[in-house]
């Protein structure tokens, strides 16, 4: 995705830095106690099947929260001072 916002001069897409996870996290949390699956890159069977093992270890949680990570980054567009600053 990107979009260009020409009053502002900044462009928003995702975070390309080396090391930045290029797919969304995916994690379950359980609304009752807390516990969580821990985030996992790109992939989002894995928090899906502990929700599951978590409810089957401890029937009366069966509310989870769904956290999708992603990272952004914001850049001078074409035109901004701040790009012609950065190239040099
Ligand atoms: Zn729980």
């Amino acid at each position: 995705m990107r979009a260009i916002i020409k009053a502002a001069e900044w462009t928003l897409g995702p975070e390309t830095a080396e090391g930045a996870p290029r797919e969304p996290m995916y994690e379950a949390e359980c609304a009752s106690c807390g516990e969580s699956s821990g985030a996992t890159d790109g992939e989002q069977l894995p928090a899906e099947v502990w929700a599951l093992k978590h409810t089957g270890a401890h029937p009366s949680h069966r509310t989870y929260r769904a956290i999708i990570t992603s990272f952004w980054r914001v850049s001078p567009a074409e035109g901004n001072p701040y790009r012609e600053l950065e190239a040099q």
